[in-house]
């Protein structure tokens, strides 16, 4: 068990606190401020409690250099919406410099701060050591809780570690109680459903799960590797040639596991992926080879449906189509209603598409949690650890 926020007294205590606020931004409009709002029990815990918070995050991939377009800056305001609060922006293109330390020793107990985006520092992806003690000069605690970077090993939210005593924060916490805890100890039957473009992606997670769940869903132009892998005629689906026979094996070790996999039963195909292309609906064996599926069809979400029916958990990572495109996106609107309408189910979203989806389609409070890392909690469900919160002191 890592220390939390708990474990620490943060009265008079200057905090480090690595959050994830690389979010979507329309020049200095944030888009998206579901990461902002969830780091914010952890800023308000320490404030109440005493400390002063120290912010830092990467934006974006500025490669080491700085550039105005990936500044925080847009987001220092909209977190001094959000909490109420004016916050320090220690706009310095270099993160860390004298004026910025002076700034940091300056700060007061239930202040506020924000440094500039790490990543302007080539050290940052390097885990330099120097630039991670920089990090942590003048600061008594380091909370980490960004859980959207947790699976990289980086200097802000890996090599301030181990100069500092160190905490996860209440986000970690929570993605960590939901994921790791269906993967360790889930209500069964226990379901995934898996999507998105590539089976390569996703063969680890598939592998990892198929020890633990009682069915595998495949949908999304996944399934399409799948059904070639039993000879079936896709038609031009996108399929990943070089990987029929890793997706053969994985359908062989759930038979032997005795995990049921579903895949789709018809499709929604077009000939192209545009918003004006002529779709139909036709069963999977029957693809026409001129045509590539691009959703799973009515029938597929009806049986989806069915099979969700008696699940007490899920796990859902990637969309069932192209759902960016509205004719396309049926399929993945309607799993988002299936799970929001389960009683007594635990529903886990892995972050990224599936989040979106469910946004989009007004069900986010539907769902028992949604993950702010798609990457990272991905790698959870490879049964990877991650370094981000590996690096945190145990209890
Ligand atoms: P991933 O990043 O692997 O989760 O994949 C997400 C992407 O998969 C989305 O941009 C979807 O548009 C795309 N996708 C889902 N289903 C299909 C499909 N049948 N054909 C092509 N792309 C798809």
């Amino acid at each position: 068990m890592k220390k939390t926020l708990k474990d620490f007294d943060f009265k008079d205590k200057k905090v480090l606190v690595r959050v994830d606020f690389n979010v979507p931004l329309d020049g200095e409009v944030v888009t998206d401020d579901k990461r902002i709002v969830e780091s914010l029990p952890t800023i308000k815990y320490i404030l109440e409690n005493g400390g002063s918070v120290t912010l830092m995050s990467h934006l974006g991939r500025p490669k080491g250099k700085y550039n105005s377009e990936l500044s925080l800056k847009p987001v220092a305001k909209k977190l001094e919406e959000l909490l109420g609060k004016d916050i320090k922006f220690l706009a310095d293109e270099n993160v860390i410099s004298e004026s910025v330390q002076e700034e940091i020793l300056a700060l007061k107990s239930g202040e506020v701060a924000l440094l500039e985006n790490t990543r302007f520092v080539p050290g940052e992806e390097k885990n330099d050591e120097d630039f991670a003690k920089e990090l942590a000069k003048n600061f008594d605690i380091y909370v980490n809780d960004a859980f959207g970077t947790s699976h990289r090993g980086h200097a802000s939210n890996v090599g301030v570690s181990k100069y500092l005593p160190s905490a996860i924060g209440f986000l970690i916490e929570k993605e960590v109680k939901y994921i790791e805890g269906a993967l360790e100890n889930p209500k069964r039957p226990f379901v995934a459903i898996l999507g998105g473009a590539k089976v390569s992606d996703k063969i680890e997670v598939i592998d990892n799960l198929l020890e633990k769940v009682d069915k595998i869903i495949i949908v999304g132009a996944m399934a399409f590797t799948f059904l070639k892998s039993q000879d079936i005629q896709v038609g031009k689906s996108l399929v990943e040639e070089d990987k029929l026979d890793v997706a053969k094996k994985i359908l062989e070790k759930a038979d032997k596991k005795n995990v049921q996999v579903i895949l789709p039963i018809d499709f929604v195909v077009a000939e192209e992926i545009k918003i004006d292309s002529p779709a139909a609906i036709v069963p999977a064996m029957n693809i026409p080879a001129n045509l590539q599926g691009l959703d799973i069809g009515p029938m597929t979400a009806k049986l989806i449906n069915m099979d969700l029916q008696d699940a007490k958990t899920v796990i859902w990572n990637g969309p069932a189509g192209v759902f960016e495109i509205p004719t396309f996106a049926n399929g993945t609107i309607a799993i988002a209603n299936t799970l929001a309408n389960l009683e007594d189910a635990i529903t886990i979203i892995g972050g990224g598409d599936s989040a979106s989806a469910i946004a989009k389609a007004g069900l986010s409070d539907k769902m028992s949690h949604i993950s702010t890392g798609g990457g990272a909690s991905l790698e959870m469900l490879e049964g990877k650890v991650l370094p981000g919160i590996e690096c945190i002191e145990d209890k």
